[in-house]
């Protein structure tokens, strides 16, 4: 019980418990996981949004990758720690589209789970290495499906967002590409850059400076309209493929049973991270937009999740795609 009440009085800040108490978890950091590779977009999203959570609560914040499975590693970790206000998790739309993929997840996303807050919106891009014979995405889409053996796309494990994109992207033009996992798309990116990848579909975040490097090439973005971070990159629905669409959203949980009025500060400082200029910034940058901070709050999660498992679920179902 005097454990339950430090925590609690440690989160709302309340001054009747023991200085010895309050002082054990005020020096206790926050651990956000991160079931994705470090230096990859969730990453990066994490690392900006612990820089501006801590500073809303002057607390610190410590990000920790966790990564394999899509993801589900790092999540079901966090679905396991103590619900104490100290741990978190940083997932994005995998979060739903796991359920398709793994009929067999050690947690429950909706049951498992306090939902703390909507974090961002991220585009992604079709990529290529910076050899890849075509100059478009039409040339891009062709060349796939004439050289379908020869071919190999990256992906951050079953389920993550660059493998639901590649999958979508191969059902839409017909054809079937042996994929290699990463852990993350930042070791793919390598991979990529390297020549030992042809193409992958992934976050602006992780691939448009590279892009403009010439590192690799950038083909089309899978938003409904051009980035204004990048007017000269086509959109996949202007290119030949109508109507098709991906952006990876994001949020942040913690563990069930953490309780409310924790949750609830966790998720006020997060909303006034999302109004700092400087997360702003940085992620609009790289074509990520932060979400009004009205949407950050627990309840606007809990339903946006429930909506995009029923809205994943049938899709990823309809492609056949489970077991790819
Ligand atoms: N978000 C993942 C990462 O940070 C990539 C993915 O889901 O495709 O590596």
């Amino acid at each position: 019980m005097h454990r339950i009440l430090s925590v609690l009085c440690f989160w709302l800040a309340c001054t009747f418990v023991g200085d010895a108490a309050a002082q054990e978890f005020s020096s206790k950091p926050v651990m956000v996981t991160v079931p994705f590779a470090a230096g990859g977009p969730a990453d990066v999203i994490a690392r900006i949004l612990a820089h501006g959570m801590s500073k809303a609560l002057d607390q610190q914040f410590v990000v920790e990758n966790t990564s394999g499975a899509g993801g589900t590693i790092g999540t079901a970790k966090v679905a396991a720690s103590l619900p104490d206000g100290h741990s978190l998790l940083l997932m994005h739309v995998s979060h739903a589209a796991n359920v398709a993929f793994y009929p067999h997840l050690r947690y429950d996303p909706v049951k498992d789970f306090e939902p703390t807050g909507l974090v961002a919106e991220s585009p992604m891009a079709f990529v290529a290495r910076k050899d890849f014979p075509a100059n478009n995405f039409k040339e891009f889409v062709a060349y796939v499906k004439a050289n379908t053996e020869k071919m190999t796309h990256g992906f951050a494990g079953v389920g993550s967002a660059s493998h639901l994109c590649s999958l979508l992207f191969l059902h839409a033009i017909d054809a079937t590409v042996s994929g290699a996992p990463y852990k993350g798309t930042a070791p793919a990116l390598n991979d990529l850059m390297g020549g030992h990848l042809d193409f992958m579909c992934d976050q602006t975040l992780n691939v448009l400076q590279p892009a403009k490097a010439g590192l690799i090439k950038a083909y089309a973005a899978t938003t409904p309209q051009r980035l204004k971070v990048a007017a000269d990159l086509p959109t996949v629905s202007e290119s030949g493929l109508p109507g098709f669409q991906m952006v990876v959203w994001y949020a942040m949980y913690a563990p069930k049973g953490t309780p409310k009025p924790v949750i609830d500060r966790l998720s006020g400082a997060l909303q006034k991270a999302l109004q700092d200029p400087e997360v702003k910034e940085r992620l609009a940058q790289s074509g990520a937009e932060t979400v009004a901070p009205e949407r950050a709050r627990p309840e606007v999660l809990r339903a946006h999740l429930i909506s995009e498992i029923d809205k994943w679920v049938p899709i990823i179902k309809k492609a056949g795609v489970l077991s790819q």
